[in-house]
């Protein structure tokens, strides 16, 4: 079998999505609009299997956590306290000349040193080979100027710690040329728009570019419902909003997209780190019981120097995606940062009294969150596969599959009649369709060749395919009479079984 994980998987992935409405760019007939995505028929059954997979795990089979939909935009106030009116920035840096933007923390630059003297600067975008990529341009220029003499590793840096007098001189991304970029500015990521008739600064509001401030803005309503008790969580699902400088990597870094994050509130003296492992190891679970293969895993402790200064530690789940290492779920300590500053705002307590210890106190919070889009996205690369199988006439050809987890692939099981011009077959075969139609998503299909069609199937991740056949009708003896091949995507094994056991066997291992 070949695994394919080369550089070009995603631009398989990428064409796959588009050819079998997955996924379609924004508003293409216009030309697209960067950093947004439609998701088409088989996208949307995915997303929202894995949406209901989370909402199940996280919140209906557990007691301590309950579920939570507020609104996109919340009084402009919500995002004074929380930090984001004024923090919620990325470092931007202008290119002059292209008019093109960056992030600061994505731009790579060293300087050449030869004989221990900078003759010059090499930068490179974030990719997975910075260092490689700065030590042969470093090579390449040392060439072109016909430096003579040794030259010295590159110490990769990025621009946000270009120091000013070296701004000038490293070269932009764009152009290749120094002297064009400008220093890193901070800028905000949040989406503003105006709420009611008038267009000034007292209707401004924003797109949430989080749900996590719903949450803590609703705890004191949902404390007071009574059916909570600390430690609990509160749970939401939702689009939120990020004007990104550069979204990039197809829909692993977009404008406009969804999470799921969760709010666990516990004592304040309670051991934090226990319950942040708790949850550390519960996402990945989670992620593992979604077909993300554990060894694609990894985590990453944020350093203590950069945490936000209430923060008491974050460590991300790291997906090893086709363009490198990158954050999938961010696991936070936020201590009672959030809950105290909404309390200081809006003049509303935030106190939890605790029965058990005949003490009141502002809870602490462990947050989970996670984007529904670079899950899927890990999916998607996780799931992709090639592999050889025989075509119509026993020649091998490259198959396409998508080793999607059944409890998450968009079909669960596809029916086919051998030949949809023989009327007991197809009658038989639409029998067998609405059989299972009222417990999973079935597709049924009568065009073309068997063999193409079981291609179809697998390219889109369909694990069970049912074909009804002259045997299905009793043709070759009564034993065979309404029976059917079951065939099984990843291995391509036919079984014959009873329709009436189909149900029975299919239930358990899509669910
Ligand atoms: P990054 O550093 O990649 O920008 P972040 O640390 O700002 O992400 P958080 O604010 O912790 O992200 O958001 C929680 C989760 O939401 C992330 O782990 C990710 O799964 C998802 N997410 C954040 N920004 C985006 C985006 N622009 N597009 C898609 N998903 C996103």
């Amino acid at each position: 079998m070949v695994e394919s994980n080369s550089a070009d998987l995603m631009d398989k992935i990428v064409s796959l999505c588009k050819r079998r409405g997955f996924i379609f760019q924004s508003s293409e007939i216009y030309g697209g609009i960067n950093g947004f995505w439609d998701y088409g028929p088989l996208g949307v059954e995915l997303r929202k299997n894995i949406r209901d997979c989370w909402w199940n795990d996280m919140v209906r089979r557990r007691d301590d956590v309950v579920g939570l939909e507020s609104s996109i935009i919340m009084h402009p106030k919500v995002w004074e306290a929380s930090g984001h009116v004024g923090g919620f920035t990325d470092p931007m840096v202008d290119c002059k000349v292209s008019k093109q933007r960056f992030r600061a923390d994505q731009i790579f630059f060293s300087a050449v040193v030869v004989d221990g003297k900078i003759v010059g600067y090499v930068t490179v975008l974030e990719s997975e080979r910075i260092a490689e990529e700065l030590q042969e341009k470093a090579e390449t220029f040392k060439r072109k100027k016909a430096i003579q003499g040794k030259l010295e590793p590159v110490q990769p840096r990025d621009f946000s710690e270009a120091k000013p007098e070296e701004i000038p001189l490293i070269p932009s991304p764009a152009t290749g040329e120094p002297g064009s970029l400008t220093p890193p500015r901070a800028f905000n990521m949040m989406f503003e728009t105006y709420v009611g008739p008038l267009r000034d600064e007292s209707a401004v509001a924003y797109l949430r570019p989080e749900t996590a401030q719903g949450m803590f803005v609703d705890y004191k309503a949902i404390l007071d419902t009574g059916r909570v008790k600390i430690p609990f969580g509160i749970a939401q699902v939702g689009k939120s909003f990020r004007n990104e400088i550069t979204p990039r990597n197809f829909i692993f870094r977009s404008r406009e997209f969804e999470q799921m994050e969760m709010e666990y509130f516990i004592a304040d003296d309670d051991d934090w780190a226990k319950w942040h492992r708790y949850w550390i190891d519960w996402c990945r679970e989670w992620l593992v019981s979604v077909g993300i293969p554990a060894s694609a895993l990894s985590e990453y402790n944020h350093p203590k120097e950069k945490l936000a200064f209430y923060s008491k530690g974050t460590t991300d789940l790291m997906f090893k995606y086709p363009f490198g290492v990158q954050e999938l779920w961010g696991i936070a300590a936020r201590g009672d940062y959030d809950l105290t500053q909404h309390a200081k705002a809006s003049g509303q307590p935030m106190e939890y009294f605790d029965d058990a210890k005949k003490k009141r106190y502002v809870p602490h919070v462990i947050e989970p969150a996670v984007g529904v889009d670079r899950i899927l996205l890990a999916i998607l690369c996780s799931a992709y596969c090639e592999d050889q199988a025989p075509d119509e006439k026993g020649k091998m050809e490259t198959r396409v599959v998508l080793k999607l987890h059944p409890r998450i692939a968009p079909i669960k099981v596809a029916v086919f009649p051998l030949l949809k011009n023989k009327p007991e077959l197809v009658k038989k075969a639409q029998e067998v369709r609405d059989l299972l139609r009222p417990y999973m998503t079935v597709f049924y299909d009568e065009a073309s060749a068997i063999g193409r069609r079981y291609r179809r199937q697998d390219e889109v991740g369909t694990p069970f395919g049912v074909t009804i056949d002259f045997d299905t009708l009793g043709e070759k003896g009564p034993e065979l009479a309404d029976t059917v091949t079951l065939r099984e995507r990843d291995t391509m094994k036919q079984e014959r079984v009873k329709i009436s056991d189909l149900l029975g066997i299919l239930l358990p291992r899509v669910r």
